[in-house]
């Protein structure tokens, strides 16, 4: 079996990976002349900047991943992890853990007694929004002070506007098993702790580049996909992948693109594809500062209500020891058209928002555009429903399926087990057609 796999972001480079361990022939195509899709790391005046993610799980897959490049020496950890949330004029440690739950002034007791309560309602269902869920088992309190931004911010979305059948899907999956989503988290929580948030010596894009480099002989850049056809063969359907390098055909193709990318690869291909280019996603935009902050902790998210156009703020900084380096983020659904301003008044923004925040002064180093984004997980998802892709084409997305690192790595992962089983069940196919043929040969004659 042949498999072309569109797209060298994180989870086409993985695909890779376990395709080669599998022994299974693949081509990975990338449009653009680097690897790693949205994980991109600039180097301005000796700071390391992520102008994608800042940080991912150093899960035994990631690991894996780094070891397969050649880089597993290169991970940087990143210590305690405390998350602040801006709430009421103040900086308040998120309550990840029992400690902190009890410690953190960000929710008062009766906010407390409420959360706690969660085990007492009902499961969350598929037809409400994330916010409706959060509100009902956690109470408004615990919702705006801490859970919506912080669940927010991971997507720069708005979980007033997330449906839980989609954003809240695997966790809706573990509340079933474990009873509770306090129980679950709990449960996650202890697990997470074995995988460390952690990044690259070199930046996130370490990663991806080192992956692209040991698989060089499997990985073509700068090679757009400009077409995908189905045509018959003796053996099957094939697909044929046109670039502008040439044609090539393959039993399976596997689309890591963008949704808006697919929509057009596939267009005449799967059904109900058209409606993904309908698929929202969240432009950021990204502001470097650096500052003698000299605080201890993952970085903070603006709590709702707060009269400030910053997102939140990833502390580079004290995660991995980056020069003073602190990222604002900017924009997402709350406000895309913050995007239209100019570099220069994004930063003043960012400076302002920061001391204010922080009480800490900055100097800007860069700012940095994201666009198309987050995808948003909103209720253009629900457009989903009506994608069917035909036997052959498979969808590997941060919008099918969980959006973090180390979840595209698992489904990577898992995509190339099952991959790895349907070339059996062709080998053995073949052969036992290739027996039938030649122990039916002689009786024919
Ligand atoms: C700002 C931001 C912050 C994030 N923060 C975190 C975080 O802190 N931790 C975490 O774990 N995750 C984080 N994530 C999520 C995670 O980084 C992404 O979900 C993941 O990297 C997506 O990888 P992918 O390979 O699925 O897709 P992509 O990275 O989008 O890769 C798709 C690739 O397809 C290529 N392509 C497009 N069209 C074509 C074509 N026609 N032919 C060939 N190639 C094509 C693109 O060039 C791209 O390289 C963040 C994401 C963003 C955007």
């Amino acid at each position: 079996m042949r498999v072309g796999i569109i797209g060298g972001g994180i989870t086409g480079l993985a695909l890779t990976h376990y395709l080669a361990e599998a022994g299974i022939d693949s081509v990975t195509f990338e449009a653009s002349e680097e690897a790693g899709g949205v994980i991109q790391t600039r180097h301005v005046d000796g700071h390391v900047l992520e102008a994608g993610p800042q940080r991912m799980r150093k899960t035994p897959g990631v690991a894996e991943l780094a070891a397969a490049g050649g880089i597993e020496d290169a991970f940087v950890e990143a210590g305690d992890e405390k998350l602040y949330v801006y709430a009421d004029g103040k900086l308040g440690c998120a309550p990840l853990s029992v400690e902190e739950f009890f410690r953190t002034d960000l929710l008062s007791w009766t906010g407390k007694a409420r959360l706690l309560a969660e085990v007492f309602t009902r499961p969350g269902m598929e037809q409400e929004t994330a916010r409706d869920l959060f509100v009902r088992k956690f109470g408004q309190e615990a919702y705006e002070k801490f859970i919506g931004p912080l669940y927010g911010g991971i997507y720069g979305s708005d979980p007033a506007e997330m449906p839980a059948a989609y954003a809240l899907d695997s966790l809706m999956e573990r509340e079933e098993k474990a009873g509770s989503f306090l129980q679950a988290f709990r449960k996650r929580v202890g697990q997470g702790q074995k995988a460390p948030p952690a990044s690259m010596e070199e930046g996130m894009q370490q990663l991806p580049n080192a992956v692209a480099e040991a698989y060089s002989d499997r990985i073509e850049l700068e090679t757009p996909v400009t077409d995908l056809e189905p045509v018959e063969r003796s053996t099957g359907t094939m697909y044929r992948v046109e670039t502008p390098a040439g044609t090539e055909e393959f039993d399976h193709v596997v689309c890591t693109t963008p949704a808006s990318a697919t929509a057009d690869l596939l267009d005449g291909i799967a059904t109900g594809v058209e409606d993904l280019d309908s698929l929202r996603y969240n432009p950021l935009a990204l502001v470097y500062l650096e500052s003698d902050l000299g605080r201890e902790g993952f970085g903070y998210q603006v709590g709702y209500g707060e009269d400030l156009h910053t997102l939140g703020s990833s502390w580079n900084a004290s995660m991995f020891d980056r020069d003073g380096v602190h990222t604002i983020f900017l924009g997402g659904m709350h406000e895309p058209e913050l995007l239209e301003e100019n570099d220069e008044r994004l930063a003043e923004i960012a400076q302002e928002e920061f001391e204010t925040v922080t009480g800490a002064e900055s100097s800007v180093i860069d700012v940095a555009r994201l666009e198309p984004g987050f995808p948003a997980w909103d209720q253009s998802w629900w457009t989903l429903e009506d994608v069917e892709t035909p036997e052959g084409i498979d969808l590997a997305t941060n919008y099918t399926a969980r959006m973090g690192i180390p979840s595209r790595v698992r489904e990577a992962q898992e995509l190339a087990e099952s991959l790895t089983e349907r070339a059996e069940t062709l080998d053995s196919r073949s052969l036992t057609n290739a027996d039938s043929s030649t122990t039916a040969a002689p009786s024919d004659d």
